[in-house]
């Protein structure tokens, strides 16, 4: 008998990166993006914009409520960022990882090879983002980039099987 179906592989991922306007005007865009891909993830797709205050607030409506989103928002406004969609086997564990400790001293301390500690500046100021689950990588994906970009990320983990049973 031929059997004809599908394996979901979620160990394919796509995840959402930002350089954050810090990183974007010392320089570091470059530098950065080479770590990127020496670890391993394929930019799949990339966009330079400035982000209105409405946009920054949409994308980080999650921390709405916290002390730190005024400050937050403002800093994510006050010059263009550089978003990346990024895939790779565990793209969004390894993301984190790459990325380091959200405060850039911590990041420094516990860290210091990470994006945060070499890139980053303090505790609002730390050089990029990355979602933080499936669910969120989803959302920012499709905050930052088309409808076919999306439906691809969800092609790409499931593999085809056609085998002989
Ligand atoms: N942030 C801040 N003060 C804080 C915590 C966070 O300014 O006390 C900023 C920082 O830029 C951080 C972003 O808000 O990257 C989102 O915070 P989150 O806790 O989600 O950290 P992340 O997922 O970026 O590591």
């Amino acid at each position: 008998k031929l059997f004809v179906g599908a394996q979901y592989t979620p160990s394919v991922e796509r995840t959402l990166a930002m350089i954050k306007p810090d990183a974007v005007k010392n320089g570091s865009v470059d530098s950065i993006v080479e770590k990127i891909e020496a670890a391993g993830f394929v930019v799949v797709a990339r966009k330079n914009q400035q982000l209105s205050a409405a946009q920054a607030a949409e994308f980080y409506a999650e921390h709405e409520a916290k002390p730190f989103f005024g400050g937050l928002t403002t800093f994510m406004t006050s010059g263009p960022v550089v978003a990346l969609l990024l895939e790779k086997p565990d793209a969004i564990k390894d993301w984190r990882a790459l990325m380091g400790p959200t405060n850039t001293e911590k990041a420094r301390a516990e860290a210091p090879e990470s994006l945060r500690a070499l890139f980053g500046t303090d505790g609002t100021m730390n050089a990029t983002h990355g979602s933080d689950s499936f669910i969120s990588a989803a959302r920012e994906a499709a905050f930052w980039f088309s409808g076919d970009l999306i439906k691809e990320r969800t092609l790409a983990m499931i593999k085809p099987i056609i085998s002989e049973t």
